[in-house]
């Protein structure tokens, strides 16, 4: 609104100067020294009592609405308001009205900005008391009064030492004509300065509250705040069934940013880490610094205890990125150490005690990790937990590596594809089997980032097998775990086009075991289908698929798994399960790979019985890929394995 160009500052406007002034609202006049009189009377009672009530409020809010209250005492009037200026935003806020309820709901009466008051910027310069007629008015302002039924309104300018915070103005309906009434801005502007005082209070109050219950150099909350917070959540716990976690975070090797660089630059990681940190948590977490570089995470209400790994998990990425301190980069690491109520403890005490300990433990392994409490950890434990420190390490060392297992085709006996199954070579325990690390990758969340790799060696290994005309589909494992995020199918989409790599050539598994309703797995799947890259349902008969899921999935090929091949004894057994997997898959047009095959009857078993694709010892296990060239380049597979041919006799 650009109103108020023909707003008055200063005083009322000329023309309506001496044109005084029905004191009393039933229209009968009173003679005019008598009615100063008890005016001035009425005025001194209502700052008095102003007085009174602003000695005893804590808030801006309270100041407000008190200051808003004792308008209607000195101005004679049913309306009033206060607006608080918001020095951020440019803007005046609207904090407390009469009557109460009244334009509550009109977002265009909270704000005010200089486009809608032109002379916004000059009263924030050179605060002064002004008028604004409703005729004069511009749209937004005359809006505002139209709809309280205002003819006009006398504001006064909030000043505490020099700096203006706000305005307070009283309206006037065509029956109080107050407004022309000489003394009518000085008695509000009496009111304005009183509360000025009190304003000032309030925000100093609210300074010295901040100060008590936040870390100076973050402006995290600190350890007594989190600690109240966590006493609220704690009480409520039992009742709502849910859990609460704390997470305390120690930056790894920190003295070293202090000894090496310096203090600032230490001061500076400390800051900026704090911030990265708060920003794995929602609004309704509270992050604390309990000095040095430890933080506590608290989380007051979450579904389940694991919830709290994640958030731990995002903690460690959210490090991840160097931080440029000093024209530098500097990386830095943490660990974290979890406790979740009631589980592990009822009170804040026992709790954070606990997560110091995991904490502890989670430094031992090695840093870098989360560890959650464990009551007494078993010597597996701590193998597993030494294990676990060493797995993140274990990508950027370069110790994992991609073997390959042929899938072949039934029919023409060649090999149609592969599988991407992953290795670890550990430096001391040797080459791992998937068994021993993946179920610990999923545990702690690692599992992202190594399948994500695996994909990307496995889809470029694709490219170049297929640029050297001999393509191969490759199917790579997808834990269940990373199904529904969003990376996942970025990820492949970016591989696809970067090795311009057909994504029929791709196939991913997905485990049968998968613990999703098949409306999530269908949304979830939706956009990797959309692709154009094949799904594979792993382990099938092992889990819960029912004919539904697959139809609803788009599904393109079944695993039937190693369990169910194993019982196929001879070429001439009753294996009624393989039979109705294989039923299915035909009656859904999928196709299918047999795991496990390890025999030629197995193998004559599933031919005979229609199936696609077979996988297993018997043809190849898992081999680097220049193996895969070799038997590619050879005879067709099963005759140059021990010259058992299954298509003989
Ligand atoms: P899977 O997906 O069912 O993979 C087939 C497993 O069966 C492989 O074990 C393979 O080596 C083994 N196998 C192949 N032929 C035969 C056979 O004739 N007889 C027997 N008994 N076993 C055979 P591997 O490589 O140890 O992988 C184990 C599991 O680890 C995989 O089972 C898969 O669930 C998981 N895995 C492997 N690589 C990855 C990966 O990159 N990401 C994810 N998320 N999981 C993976
Ligand atoms: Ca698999
Ligand atoms: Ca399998």
């Amino acid at each position: 609104m650009r109103v108020v160009g023909r707003m008055v500052i200063g005083g009322p406007a000329k023309g309506d100067q001496g044109a005084l002034l029905p004191e009393t609202r039933g229209g009968e006049c009173e003679p005019v020294v008598e009615a100063h009189a008890r005016r001035d009377r009425v005025t001194a009672e209502a700052l008095l009592s102003l007085a009174n009530a602003l000695a005893e409020v804590q808030t801006r809010g309270d100041v407000a609405r008190r200051l808003a209250a004792a308008v209607p005492g000195v101005a004679a009037c049913e309306h009033a308001g206060v607006w608080l200026w918001d020095p951020d935003a440019e803007c005046l806020c609207l904090a407390a009205q009469l009557p109460e309820d009244e334009r509550g709901g009109d977002l265009a009466c909270q704000l005010l900005f200089a486009s809608d008051l032109v002379e916004l910027p000059e009263l924030v310069r050179e605060p002064r008391p002004f008028v604004v007629c409703l005729d004069r008015a511009g749209p937004a302002v005359r809006k505002v009064m139209e709809m309280s039924g205002l003819r006009r309104c006398a504001f006064a300018p909030i000043v505490a030492r020099g700096v203006f915070i706000g305005v307070v103005a009283a309206g006037f309906d065509d029956r109080d004509g107050a407004v022309n009434d000489t003394g009518l801005l000085t008695r509000i502007r009496g009111l304005a300065d009183q509360a000025a005082t009190a304003f000032d209070n309030a925000d100093l109050l609210e300074r010295l509250r901040h100060q008590a219950f936040h870390d100076g150099l973050t402006g995290l909350p600190n350890r007594a705040l989190l600690e109240e917070r966590a006493h609220q959540a704690l009480l409520s716990l039992p009742r709502s069934g849910r859990h609460l976690s704390l997470l305390f975070v120690d930056l790894d090797r920190f003295k070293n940013v202090n000894d090496t660089l310096s203090r600032r630059v230490g001061d500076d990681l400390i800051r900026e880490a704090g911030a990265r940190l708060a920003g794995c948590l929602r609004a309704s977490d509270t992050l604390a610094r309990f000095g040095g570089d430890e933080f506590v995470a608290l989380l007051p209400d979450t579904d389940h205890p694991g919830d709290a790994y994640l958030v731990g998990e995002r903690m460690l990425a959210a490090l991840k990125h160097p931080f440029v301190l000093a024209g530098r980069a500097v990386f830095i690491s943490c660990s974290v150490g979890i406790v979740t109520a009631p589980d592990h403890g009822r009170d804040f005490a026992t709790l954070l005690r606990q997560a110091e300990g995991a904490l502890h433990r989670a430094k031992q392994a090695g840093g870098s990790i989360c560890a959650v409490h464990a009551d007494t950890a078993s010597p597996a434990q701590e193998d597993r937990l030494e294990l676990e420190g060493q797995l993140h390490l274990a990508l950027e060392r370069g110790e994992l590596r991609v073997l390959y297992q042929p899938q072949i085709d039934l029919n023409t006996m060649r090999m149609a594809g592969v599988e991407a199954l992953v290795r670890w070579d550990h430096p001391v325990r040797g080459r791992l089997s998937p068994d021993d690390f993946i179920p610990l990758a999923e545990e702690s969340g690692l599992i992202g980032e190594i399948d994500a790799w695996v994909r990307s060696r496995a889809l470029e290994q694709a490219a170049r097998w297929a640029d050297a005309g001999t393509p191969l589909r490759m199917a790579v494992n997808v834990s269940t775990r990373v199904l529904r995020d969003p990376l996942l199918s970025e990820q492949l989409a970016d591989l696809l086009q970067r090795h311009h790599l057909s994504p029929d050539l791709v196939e991913l598994e997905v485990t049968d075991r998968v613990v999703m309703d098949d409306a999530q797995l269908a949304s979830a799947l939706e956009p990797i289908r959309r692709l154009g890259v094949r799904l594979a349902v792993d382990d099938f008969g092992t889990g819960t698929s029912a004919l539904g899921r697959l139809q609803r999935c788009s599904i393109d090929a079944l695993k039937i798994d190693c369990s169910f091949v194993e019982q196929i004894e001879s070429e001439s057994a009753d294996a009624p399960v393989v039979d109705a997997l294989l039923l299915i898959a035909r009656s859904l047009g999928q196709y299918v790979v047999a795991e496990g095959v390890e025999t030629v009857a197995q193998g004559r078993f599933l031919r005979s019985h229609g199936c696609h694709f077979a996988q297993g010892f018997f043809f190849s296990p898992p081999v680097e890929p220049d193996e895969i060239e070799e038997l590619v380049g050879g005879d067709p597979l099963p005759t140059t394995r021990d010259g058992k041919a299954l298509t003989g006799s």
